[in-house]
């Protein structure tokens, strides 16, 4: 099938262009060229970008991952999302016992077998991660990683897989292991010195997850895991741009050390964000909604109740990043860390019609995937 869309203004994942005519067939971009809105059948409002791609989001729509490991929840949390102009994510499994980790690969597995619009994989995050730096992770569940992990992990029929764990509890040659069958490795929850986290990168870890939040920081004789993921000039960084995980001054300087083309911008939903839901229960945990902040009794976050087209405007409104570094970090760059920056990112010939409008505020107007309008506000 083909389809032409004009846009007065789009970001193609590089420049801004005007007055642009898209050529979509089958879903696909197949050209990109100056034209009139006479050209096409269909001219979107406002700016056309990119689908932003989120690695790290727990739940969306009223659905919490761990609660409900389904296909069903897989859609629910797609679909909420989209709203937000997420076109790509991972849904995210918080440190869980075995059989809640199975039943969620199966539920990718079908995910990606049924060609479920919007995930393209799973991130673990945890089980295999630091007792003092659980933040809301479940101290019982945290564990040695096993053979039957290691099997889980390497599944085929996952997608792409992330795995976050902590380098003080894996060995390199576990990580090493993981990475050569396909697995991304992030590191997080974690109270590594700055040798363990050198050793576990050499050993082919690409990311970091959450950057600051439940990692050892940088302190002048131990620059540990904070300092090293700003030092390193290869390695990936989630950060939550919601204004409660992360200082603005501390945002600016992730931003500043890295660079926007290894800056992931990262939700960390929870179930809360795209519904009404104040409240979330979670292994006997109450996690409750208040403004924009998530926190379970006693104050601690607890994820958050940010989507991306919020840490879109965060980051350019309050961090004051230019728009077209705001716009990479949501979307070129993540799909550069998956691997896919051949696919989704941009909008140019060869790529994924995966793109939303915004308005002049950067709320979202409508997102596509495929070509196919997911939602229009
Ligand atoms: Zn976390």
């Amino acid at each position: 099938m083909k389809q032409t869309f004009f846009a007065t203004q789009l970001f193609d994942g590089s420049e801004f262009r005007q007055q642009q005519c898209i050529e979509v067939v089958d879903g696909q971009v197949t050209a990109l060229f100056d034209g009139s809105a006479s050209q096409a059948e269909y001219c979107v409002d406002g700016l056309l970008v990119p689908g932003f791609i989120d690695v790290q989001v727990n739940g969306g729509g009223g659905v919490l991952f761990n609660n409900q490991p389904s296909l069903a929840s897989l859609t629910t949390m797609s679909q909420a999302h989209q709203t937000f102009g997420t076109t790509c994510m991972l849904p995210t499994l918080i440190t869980d016992g075995y059989p809640t980790m199975s039943a969620a690969a199966d539920a990718m597995a079908e995910a990606i077998a049924n060609k479920l619009k919007g995930v393209c994989g799973i991130h673990f995050e945890g089980p295999h991660l630091s007792q003092p730096k659980k933040g809301i992770h479940p101290q019982n569940h945290i564990r040695s990683i096993t053979d039957k992990e290691l099997a889980l992990f390497t599944r085929q029929d996952l997608g792409k897989v992330i795995v976050t764990l902590a380098p003080e509890n894996v060995t390199p040659d576990v990580i090493s292991d993981l990475v050569k069958q396909g697995v991304l490795v992030c590191l997080g929850h974690s109270n590594a010195n700055a040798e363990q986290v050198e050793l576990a990168l050499h050993a082919g870890a690409t990311g970091f997850t959450h950057l600051y939040n439940a990692m050892s920081p940088l302190t002048g004789r131990e620059a540990g895991m904070v300092g090293i993921a700003l030092l390193d000039a290869s390695a990936y960084c989630g950060l939550i741009v919601d204004h409660h995980h992360v200082s603005q001054a501390s945002c600016k300087l992730a931003i500043k050390c890295k660079g926007s083309d290894r800056i992931m911008l990262v939700t960390d939903a929870m179930s809360h964000v795209g519904s009404e839901q104040l409240t979330e229960t979670f292994l006997g945990m109450e996690i409750t909604r208040k403004g924009d902040k998530l926190t379970i009794e006693g104050g601690t976050l607890a994820g958050s109740a940010l989507d991306m087209a919020s840490a879109v405007r965060n980051t350019h409104h309050s961090l004051q990043v230019p728009l077209a570094q705001t716009l990479q970090m949501a979307s070129l760059t993540p799909a550069k860390f998956l691997g896919l920056e051949h696919k989704f990112g941009c909008i140019k010939p060869g790529y994924a019609a995966d793109w939303l409008s915004l308005d002049t505020n950067l709320q979202v107007n409508r997102t596509w995937i495929s070509g196919k309008q997911v939602f229009a506000a």
